[in-house]
């Protein structure tokens, strides 16, 4: 079947440019070094499902037009990930009640804290969120007419879901994982990746460590996303060998599925 991946988001926690910052990237005009916050829109023929769901939700789904969702993958519970949700509640407004959400228990538990109001609210519960819950840290599950393989890791503490569908996978906050995050990866022929800049960080994978783990799990070609302002979309893609590149915002990819 058809499918293909459009990167909605694909900046780091606080975007690009950067509120306050004076330096080249975000002073730069180029529409390829303005990144939103990371997520992204997987089309599997005639359906589309968001994964994450960030502090530009709104912007994104009034510019790319998204206003029906087959489903929603979470991959964890930090803002930069889930603070969209509270934008969700407009879907209703185009007729959609119930928006399916694929999530951990751990997200789950985390955006009912977050967003405590939505769920015992006047008027009864007004997030249209329907839950399937991962049942464990790695396995495979069918949600919405998908067949979804599903990873975990740690992130500072929170439990962080990544996802493989047949060719296709989308592995966002890592930095520290078991190694059976690599074997559930191999082989995928398009792999997107969270890489924040050139120097190393706690929770994320510098460039060269995010060359590593695409190597390592044998990606035919990979794109980076959650980029930081660190990093010039051109000058650093330039640097980079071919199949693996920093992706921009408004890109799309083609694949089977
Ligand atoms: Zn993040
Ligand atoms: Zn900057």
């Amino acid at each position: 079947m058809k499918a293909s991946f459009l990167f909605l988001g694909t900046g780091g926690s606080m975007g690009v440019p950067v509120v306050s910052c004076t330096c080249h990237v975000c002073r730069s005009l180029s529409p390829l070094n303005k990144r939103l916050r990371p997520s992204g829109l997987l089309r599997v023929g005639k359906k589309q499902f968001l994964i994450d769901v960030g502090p530009d939700f709104r912007m994104q789904a009034l510019h790319y037009g998204i206003r029906h969702l087959d489903g929603i993958l979470l991959t964890h519970s930090h803002y930069d990930h889930i603070a969209g949700i509270d934008d969700l509640r407009a879907l209703r407004f185009s007729g959609q009640e119930r928006i399916p959400c694929l999530a951990s228990h751990e997200s789950f538990k985390e955006i009912k804290h977050f967003f405590h109001y939505l769920f015992e609210g006047y008027g009864g519960p007004r997030l249209p969120l329907d839950f399937t819950f991962l049942e464990d840290d790695f396995g495979k599950v069918k949600f919405e007419g998908l067949v979804v393989d599903f990873v975990s890791y740690t992130q500072a503490n929170m439990k962080v879901n990544g996802y493989r569908l047949g060719s296709f996978a989308y592995i966002s906050d890592i930095r520290k994982y078991d190694e059976r995050v690599v074997v559930a990866l191999q082989g995928v022929d398009l792999l997107v990746l969270s890489a924040l800049r050139y120097t190393t960080s706690e929770v994320h994978f510098s460039l060269d460590e995010a060359i590593e783990f695409s190597r390592k799990v044998g990606a035919k070609r990979t794109f980076f996303t959650h980029i930081a302002h660190d990093l010039d979309h051109e000058e650093t893609n330039a640097k980079l060998p071919p199949e693996a590149q920093l992706a921009h915002d408004g890109m799309e990819i083609e694949f089977e599925l």
